[in-house]
């Protein structure tokens, strides 16, 4: 089988140092591979996703020296396939109806929100909705264990309703998670290797579920180290972090990896 990877920035600011260092990465495992590397705008979020953004991006992979050999495609242009399988999904009843505000949410939630994960939903809407205006739908997610082998950190284990909880696949309001539509493209691209950032390894176990659930088969995943600076502040949260536009406008050396 082809290897088939991607990169797939979201286009809501620019790229840093961190960014750079993951796509360098899925350029190198693609090319080693002799891959087809796929360039994926993950523009769903209108209100923070412009334009400039996505454009910035690919002339930072472009001075980085990475390149790409199909795209850019726009998940914003590709709507109606993410519909379709919701649609599965509710079909198969793997998702239900949540009428939940934002503070029910909050309220409802089974533990204290760590970090950056989202609360673990308290289930409230579990055997039906409580009010009219349905504001999202929820993937129910199994009492188990989820394991996938990372090709980077080894072995991994996450258990649902522990770690995560029945997290959201659309918003009537605003469209597709990120879960959802990063599993209809990466399956309907048939990408074989997905090489991104350790932060997202728990949404794997949650996209492992949906790969499950609407009957396609995983890629293999590669969750690269994050960046930090000196300080172990990862560069994606320090808000002077240097952007690539910035060091590319002022004429500097684009930055050299080595797998570490
Ligand atoms: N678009 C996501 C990001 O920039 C990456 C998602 C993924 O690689 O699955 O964080």
């Amino acid at each position: 089988m082809q290897y088939r990877g991607r990169l797939a920035p979201t286009p809501s600011g620019f790229l840093h140092l961190g960014h750079a260092q993951t796509f360098w990465m899925a350029h190198q495992r693609c090319r080693e591979h002799q891959g087809r590397l796929i360039l994926r705008q993950e523009d769903l979020d209108g209100p923070r996703c412009r334009p400039e953004f996505a454009l910035a991006a690919e002339e930072d992979l472009r001075w980085l020296g990475l390149d790409w050999d199909e795209g850019p495609f726009y998940q914003s242009q590709r709507l109606p396939l993410y519909q379709e399988h919701l649609q599965h999904l509710q079909d198969g009843g793997w998702v239900y109806p949540c009428s939940c505000s934002r503070k029910e949410v909050q309220e409802a939630q089974r533990a204290p929100n760590l970090g950056e994960e989202e609360p673990i939903y308290g289930g409230t809407c579990r055997n039906g909705p409580q009010h009219e205006e349905i504001r999202a739908w929820r993937f129910r997610v199994p009492e188990r264990e989820v394991t996938f082998q990372d090709l980077r950190q080894g072995p991994q284990r996450f258990v649902g309703q522990q770690d995560f909880g029945d997290f959201v696949v659309w918003r009537p309001q605003a469209g597709p998670s990120y879960q959802l539509a990063v599993v209809v493209d990466d399956a309907l691209m048939s990408i074989t290797e997905v090489v991104r950032g350790c932060d997202l390894l728990l949404s794997t176990a949650r996209q492992l579920l949906i790969y499950e659930a609407l009957g396609y088969p995983a890629p293999a995943f590669y969750h690269c180290p994050l960046v930090t600076d000196e300080n172990g502040v990862r560069l994606a949260k320090r808000h002077d972090s240097l952007a690539l536009k910035t060091l590319r406008e002022r004429g500097e050396n684009p930055p050299r990896f080595t797998e570490r």
